[in-house]
């Protein structure tokens, strides 16, 4: 899932930065209001973090714009500790959620995971499917009870491709998913993971769809 994270306060989100990739989460940060409708307008991002004490615009004028354009973007909001009328006015506006600063780190991703869910097909932390199973709380997989080591972007891979069994994932999605937004990818990236994953997965466990991307079976 790529995340827009919107927050001034560069300390902050530098360390959520970390703390969200590190779960395999794909951010993108932005500390400007305007810079963050520009993102939502030009780029296709899954979710928003949204800090509603910015410097240029008003985090709840940010949302209201971005209401108005794109009814279904998830948004969370950060407000501060006072700021009461903030939380409900944003909840009235349409955020889907929001947190409380200073908030613990494992709240944030429970509630981006909540988010992530929404969006996907899975409606529990725990999938399973021909004998390997994605924990996407403990951020882990095991193929018949045994945990698999895999690097942060194979990881996302099986979770999105896991996520969507049935259905297929193409390589634009897949791709877009893996790499913030500007960074320089090799062409041949996306089949190297998926030739890694598949070293380490039942045989057949993914299947190609030759020119369009692709697919894990349902149970
Ligand atoms: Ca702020």
């Amino acid at each position: 899932m790529r995340v827009l994270l919107v927050e001034d306060d560069i300390a902050l989100a530098n360390g959520m930065l970390l703390a969200l990739r590190a779960q395999g989460f794909t951010v993108n940060h932005v500390a400007l209001g305007q810079q963050a409708l520009n993102t939502i307008r030009s780029q296709d991002c899954d979710a928003v973090v949204l800090d509603l004490g910015l410097p240029d615009i008003d985090g709840l004028d940010v949302l209201k714009i971005t209401r108005q354009k794109n009814s279904r973007l998830p948004v969370l909001v950060l407000t501060a500790r006072d700021g009461v009328d903030d939380r409900i006015r944003g909840l009235d506006i349409g955020a889907d959620d929001y947190l409380v600063k200073p908030f613990a780190m494992p709240e944030l991703f429970a509630r981006l995971r909540v988010i992530e869910r929404r969006l996907g097909t899975a409606s529990s932390h725990l999938i399973n499917l021909h004998g390997v199973t994605l924990d996407s709380t403990g951020h882990q997989a095991f193929f018949n009870d045994e945990a698999l080591t895999l690097s942060r972007r194979e990881y996302m891979v099986l979770k999105m491709l896991m996520e969507s069994a049935g259905r297929i994932k193409t390589r634009e999605q897949l791709e877009a998913s893996l790499y913030a937004w500007g960074e320089e990818v090799a062409s041949n990236a996306l089949e190297v993971h998926i030739s890694n994953l598949r070293k380490k997965l039942p045989k057949d466990f993914i299947k190609t769809i030759r020119g369009v991307g692709y697919s894990v079976s349902p149970p």
